[in-house]
């Protein structure tokens, strides 16, 4: 059987998708991939999404996203899909167990930020541990954290965990940061912040919380502690496009690039929606929003093939 419309990734942009795509009959399936829900599941509350004052929690309005979409007659599949063949249509795409074709595909497998890996890093992930300044923030008021990383990304996030935190402690490995001269000049007027440079995170400490990071500096090879509540990994983001190299036009970073003003990518009927697509909002709203694109582009593009 072929299927009008897969969807790969159940982020908020795949999810919209879905929701758009089966209300408009096109019976989509999606496969929900190896971190079903997405970046938003590693977060606690989620504040800026429209509609909820109060906030809702992260993996909760995951979970709402996907009953909106099988409402409608979303076939969600639970696996990952592994390989895919994109040079003839129907397209192909395989995951561990099955083969399936379909007349078009939308791409929202989303990007991961990127993490140091040191112990207690990922135990901790939710408990103090983020790498989502705009997400998380809030729940920094009045505390002390640490940021890690020397370019734009850690400079802005530091700069902007200043409107909540007391104390930011900006670890850069090197003796220099990355970041913008100007960028750089904004974190270091800013009496909130504590840069230490050639200093490195070696492990997040707490029990069922942040209350601590192990830092050593790299030059002298001192270690020692920083009590802090909250640690931020601002390294950089990885989307994941690993499936689609040498298939679909990305950037110099793996980032998918489409068509300006569209989802299209360079394979008629390949979509790609959300942060998959975009390295600069990476927020759920605008991922949302691409994944309505990404619908009626595929919509409108499966009518004109009739
Ligand atoms: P970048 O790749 O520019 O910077 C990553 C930073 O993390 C570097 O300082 C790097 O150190 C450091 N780093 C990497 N790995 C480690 C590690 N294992 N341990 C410690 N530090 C590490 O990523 P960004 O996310 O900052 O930016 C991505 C892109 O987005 C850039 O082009 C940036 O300009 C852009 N951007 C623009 C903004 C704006 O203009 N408002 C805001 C945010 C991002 P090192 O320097 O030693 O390699």
């Amino acid at each position: 059987m072929v299927e009008k419309l897969i969807i790969i990734g159940s982020g908020p942009a795949g999810w919209t998708a879905a929701l758009y795509s089966a209300r408009a009959e096109l019976s989509p399936v999606l496969f929900e991939g190896p971190q079903p829900g997405g970046q938003l599941t590693t977060t606690t509350e989620v504040e800026n999404w429209p509609g909820f004052p109060d906030g809702i929690d992260g993996t909760e309005m995951m979970s709402l996203f996907k009953k909106q979409a099988e409402r409608f007659g979303t076939k969600v599949i639970a696996e990952q899909v592994t390989s895919v063949d994109f040079s003839e249509r129907p397209f192909t795409l395989t995951t561990s167990s099955q083969t399936y074709e379909a007349e078009s595909v939308i791409i929202s497998t989303g990007a991961s930020a990127i993490y140091l890996g040191i112990p207690g890093e990922e135990r901790l992930s939710g408990k103090g541990v983020s790498a989502c300044a705009t997400c998380d923030g809030f729940f920094f008021k009045g505390q002390t954290i640490v940021m890690v990383g020397g370019g734009d990304s850690a400079a802005e996030e530091s700069t902007f965990m200043t409107r909540f935190a007391d104390k930011v402690y900006l670890l850069v490995r090197r003796d220099e940061m990355r970041a913008s001269k100007i960028m750089q000049q904004r974190v270091k007027d800013n009496p909130k912040i504590e840069i230490l440079y050639n200093t490195e995170a070696i492990e997040v400490l707490g029990e069922d919380r942040v209350s601590g990071v192990k830092i050593k500096n790299n030059k002298t090879g001192e270690e020692s502690e920083l009590y802090v509540t909250g640690y931020f990994a601002a390294i950089g983001h990885k989307p994941n496009t690993s499936l689609f190299k040498d298939v679909l036009d990305m950037d110099e970073k793996g980032y998918l690039v489409t068509k300006p003003g569209s989802s299209e990518t360079n394979i008629e009927g390949v979509f790609a929606a959300g942060d998959v697509a975009d390295h600069k909002y990476r927020q759920a709203v605008t991922a949302a929003g691409m994944g309505c694109m990404a619908s009626l582009d595929a919509e409108r593009w499966l009518s004109a093939q009739k």
